[in-house]
């Protein structure tokens, strides 16, 4: 049987990461057939044929609306600006296309219900990029939990902060529009949430407070323009399974770079992670009491499946994109209708109603339930 046809838009940050996961998947995993990159689309076809001759597609496009026609096509990767993603990812599916969308869903929650909808009775699969629940160390986080190793948790706290909008004289560009969304809470705190609800479950309620370090940004025209969302998130919340939780999303964190700290307390030990060091964490466990007691600090080794899959090696690391190669090995098993560590339409809808209490709850200045 052919590999799956691949048709991708977008090529700047996530497009390339999308791309580099397509182009190696097969060769990590082994047990997959080859995708055939068949289409790139962007923003014009100048853009589109140079990117898609630097990585790898057959063809090209300025008009993504063509990938749609295309029965050689089997999945569409959307890694266009949030405001593009209702309306790719639900063409796309209408057109019987599996899809695999950046997050967030959409700015507008009407938006992300209509992408969850288009997927009903389709029997395509629809996945959203939550990079960060593929990464071993999580996983092998998770198992930790589950057998009990820090008992019951009752207190998690998680923070994402990078300094990519730190520096005021930075131009003004897309992510301070409204139209993308709140700002650090779509941008940034769905990734926390991500984690969360594969830890632990569904958020019941938020109380949230934004932060806008720079009302305005200089614009290219030499002028500038006001910013029209917040770079900066604190979050009181409240877990399923009663545990008490803070979520903090600063996109303007000067000296931050990848961070998404984890801290978990249980009853019977803690375990601390962080993605700006992403091949280890630390647990500390009760039971070993004594005059040495303290954090013991794993690292990632092949034990920690699917690092098996890229190194033979124990300690010497995964990177970011390796993330997104198991992303896609996911989704290449949930198309074959296996078994997949994904987070699809529902639960992202799921996600993107956290956000929207918490915009809510900061608007309203109350305690928000949190509809699942
Ligand atoms: P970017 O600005 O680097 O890239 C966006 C690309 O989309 C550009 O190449 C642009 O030319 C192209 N594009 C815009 N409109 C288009 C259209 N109509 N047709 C075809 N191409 C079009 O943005 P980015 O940082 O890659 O972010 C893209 C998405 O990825 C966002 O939704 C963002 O939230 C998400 N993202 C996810 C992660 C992650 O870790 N999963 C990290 C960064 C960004």
């Amino acid at each position: 049987m052919a590999g799956l046809g691949i048709g991708l838009i977008g090529t700047g940050y996530m497009g390339k990461c999308h791309a580099l996961a397509w182009n190696s998947v097969a060769s990590v995993f082994g047990d997959v057939e080859r995708p055939r990159l068949i289409t790139l689309a962007e923003v014009n076809a100048d853009l589109a044929a140079t990117k898609a001759q630097e990585l790898g597609f057959s063809t090209s496009t300025g008009h993504w609306q063509d990938l749609l026609e295309n029965p050689a096509i089997d999945v569409i990767s959307v890694t266009t600006p949030n405001a593009f993603h209702a309306e790719m990812a639900i063409a796309a599916l209408e057109a019987g296309k599996h899809v695999w969308c950046e997050k967030p869903m959409a700015p507008a929650l009407a938006d992300a219900v209509r992408m969850r909808d288009a997927t009903a009775g389709t029997g395509k699969v629809a996945a959203m990029g939550y990079n960060y629940i593929q990464n071993p160390m999580i996983r092998r986080i998770k198992q930790l939990i589950d057998d009990g190793a820090i008992g019951a948790v009752n207190h998690v706290r998680v923070e994402m902060d990078e300094d990519f909008m730190a520096d005021p004289s930075q131009l003004f560009y897309w992510k301070s529009e409204a139209s993308s969304g709140y700002g650090a809470l779509d941008d940034f705190a769905v990734h926390p949430l991500s984690l969360l609800f594969t830890l632990f479950g569904h958020v019941d309620a938020v109380v949230a407070d934004m932060g806008k370090p720079y009302a305005t940004r200089p614009s290219k025209d030499g002028g500038t323009r006001e910013v029209e969302n917040h770079d900066i998130a604190s979050v009181l919340m409240r877990l399923e399974g009663n545990i008490s939780a803070v979520l903090m999303a600063n996109r303007s964190a000067w000296g931050r770079k990848g961070r998404i700290a984890l801290q978990i307390f249980g009853s019977a030990g803690s375990i601390l992670f962080d993605q700006e060091r992403m091949n280890e964490f630390e647990i500390y466990r009760t039971g070993e009491a004594g005059s040495e007691q303290g954090f013991a600090r794993v690292l990632a080794a092949p034990a920690h499946r699917p690092y098996d899959h890229f190194i033979p090696a124990p300690g010497h690391g995964l990177g970011f994109n390796d993330l997104k190669i198991i992303e896609c090995r996911e989704l290449i098993s949930a198309i074959n209708g296996d078994k997949a560590h994904l987070i699809d339409f529902e639960q992202g809808l799921r996600i993107e109603r956290s956000v929207h209490a918490m915009a809510r709850s900061f608007a309203e200045q109350r305690w928000v339930e949190v509809s699942v």
